[in-house]
C-alpha cells in the first residue's frame, strides 16, 4: 500500500503526525475541485471552514478536522463513484478511506465509547433481542422509553428502529431444511453460499426467506455457512481492529465453502461491499482476496444467471410501477443497474431508479445529533417516492428502506421479494 492510502496493519496508519498531513493535503485538493459539495455535510463544513482561513488549510485546528470527519456517515459516494483522483491517479485521493483511518486514530486517541462498542456488535443486540421480540418492538415504540434510550443510548427518540424478528432468518432456514430436503437439486444450476447479513438474520427475515425461495426456484443449491457480521458497524465508528476481528471469522469460515464451489451471495449492500473490497484493505492476505473474487450481490447473482441462459422467467404477476432505491454502497461496487434490470424481466414492470443518498448509513443516523440532518440528505429521495406515487417501493439496503419508511410513510421491500412475488412463489 502506499504511504498516502496505509492499511491497519501499517504502523503509519495509526500515525496521528500522519494523518494530521494527509488531511490537509487531501482538503487541499478538495478545495481546488468542489465536485463533492453537495453530497452530505463533511464537505460544506470543510468548505466553509477552509474560505474563512482564506483557502489555507493549514490553519484549520484539530476540532475542524474532527467535525469534517465526525459528519462523514460513511456512505463512500465521494470515492470511486465520484471521484477522478481515486488511485491510480497521482494525487491517490480515496476520501472515505481516510475518513475511516480518522476515525480510527481518533477513536484510540480518546477511546472508544461504550456506547460505539455496544451498537456495532450487531449479532450480539440481534440474538437478544430477537428472544424478546414482541417486547423490544413494542418498547421501541414507546414514547417514554425512547426519551430514556435517547438519554442512555443517545438514539434519537424519533428514530424508527428496524424490528426485531421472533423467528431469525438462521432459525427459518433450518426449519425449512428440516421439513423437506427439495433445497439440493441433483443438478445444481449454481451453489450458493449465503451470507446473509445480520440485518436479515434478526430484523427482515423475510428478504432471506425470499432469496433462498428464488434461487431455489431457479435450481440453484442454498447453504447457509455460519458467519458473523460484516464488520461494517464496527468500522463505521473507527473500531477498525474490532472490523479486522471480524473480517479474519468471516474469511476463515466462507473459505471451505469457495473450496467446495461454492459462490458467497449476500443480499445487503454494505455486506457485498465489506467482502469485496473492504476485507482485502483490512487483511491484506490472498485468503481475503479469495473471498473478494468469489462474492456476489444477489441481484447481480442472478443477473448473471440471466445472462448465462439459466434465470427462469416463468414469471406469473407483473411488478406494477417500481420506485427504486440504488444504495450507496451498491453505486460503490460499479455493478451498474443490476437490480433494476432483474425487476424490470419482469412483464408488466416500469422501474424508475432514485440514485440519491437515503442518509441513513448505519448508526450514524441513529445518533441524536446527526438524526435531523440525515433527513436532510435523504430529502431528494422522498421527494421522488413522493412524486412518482409508485405501486411499490424498494431499495437493497433494509437500512435505506427503514430511512425510506421513516419520512415517506411507505413500506419498502427488496428486489428479491419483488421477483419472488411475480414468481407467484407461495408460502
Ligand atoms: S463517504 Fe459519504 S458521508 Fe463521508 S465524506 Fe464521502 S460523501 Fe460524505
Ligand atoms: S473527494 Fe475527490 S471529487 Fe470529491 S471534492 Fe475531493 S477531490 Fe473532488
Amino acid at each position: 500500500m502506499s504511504e498516502r492510502l496505509p492499511a491497519p496493519a501499517e504502523p503509519v496508519f495509526w500515525d496521528i503526525r500522519a494523518l494530521d498531513k494527509e488531511l490537509r493535503r487531501v482538503f487541499d485538493v478538495c478545495q481546488g475541485c468542489r465536485r463533492c459539495f453537495n453530497l452530505c455535510e463533511s464537505f460544506p463544513v470543510m468548505f466553509q471552514r477552509i474560505d474563512e482561513e482564506d483557502g489555507d488549510v493549514d490553519r484549520l485546528s484539530q476540532q475542524d478536522l474532527d467535525r469534517v470527519t465526525a459528519l462523514c456517515m460513511n456512505c463512500n459516494v465521494c470515492g470511486f463513484v465520484m471521484c477522478p483522483y481515486t488511485p491510480p491517479h497521482q494525487f491517490e485521493i480515496d476520501f472515505p478511506r481516510l475518513m475511516i483511518r480518522a476515525k480510527a486514530v481518533t477513536a484510540k486517541r480518546r477511546g472508544l465509547s461504550w456506547r460505539d462498542r455496544l451498537l456495532s456488535e450487531t449479532d450480539l443486540l440481534g440474538k437478544l433481542n430477537s428472544r424478546l421480540a414482541p417486547l423490544v418492538n413494542w418498547f421501541s415504540r414507546t414514547r417514554p422509553v425512547r426519551i430514556v434510550m435517547e438519554w442512555v443510548l443517545n438514539i434519537h427518540r424519533d428514530r424508527r428502529l428496524p424490528p426485531y424478528v421472533v423467528t431469525t432468518f438462521p432459525q427459518l432456514f433450518l426449519s425449512r431444511r428440516q421439513a423437506k430436503q427439495t433445497g439440493v437439486p441433483a443438478q445444481a444450476a449454481g451453489k450458493v453460499a449465503l451470507f446473509s447479513s445480520c440485518l436479515v438474520n434478526y430484523s427482515y427475515a423475510e428478504v432471506g426467506r425470499a432469496a433462498v425461495d428464488v434461487l431455489e426456484h431457479n435450481g440453484v443449491q442454498v447453504e447457509l455457512p455460519v458467519q458473523q457480521c460484516c464488520g461494517m458497524p464496527s468500522m463505521s465508528v473507527g473500531d477498525v481492529n474490532g472490523a479486522v476481528e471480524k473480517a479474519r471469522a468471516n474469511v476463515a469460515a466462507l473459505l471451505p465453502w469457495i473450496d467446495r464451489g461454492y459462490r458467497i451471495v449476500t443480499p445487503m449492500p454494505s455486506c457485498s461491499l465489506m467482502l469485496k473490497k473492504e476485507y482485502p484493505f483490512l487483511l491484506g492476505t490472498p485468503d481475503a482476496q479469495r473471498v473478494a473474487d468469489q462474492t456476489s450481490d444477489l441481484c447481480e447473482y442472478l443477473m448473471q444467471l440471466h445472462k448465462d441462459g439459466r434465470l427462469r422467467t416463468d414469471f406469473v404477476k407483473p411488478g406494477g410501477t417500481i420506485a427504486y432505491h440504488l444504495p450507496c454502497h451498491l453505486r460503490d461496487q460499479k455493478l451498474g443497474y443490476k437490480s433494476r434490470d432483474l425487476m424490470a424481466l419482469i412483464p408488466g414492470t416500469t422501474v424508475q431508479v432514485m440514485e440519491w443518498c437515503s442518509g441513513h448509513d448505519g448508526t450514524w443516523s441513529m445518533q441524536k445529533e446527526y438524526f435531523p440532518l440525515s433527513l436532510k440528505i435523504g430529502k431528494k429521495v422522498f421527494d421522488q417516492v413522493a412524486e412518482a406515487q409508485p405501486d411499490l417501493v424498494v431499495s437493497d439496503c433494509s437500512l435505506a428502506g427503514n430511512q425510506i419508511t421513516q419520512a415517506t410513510g411507505k413500506t419498502v421491500g427488496h428486489p428479491i421479494e419483488v421477483l419472488r412475488r411475480a414468481y407467484g412463489i407461495k408460502g
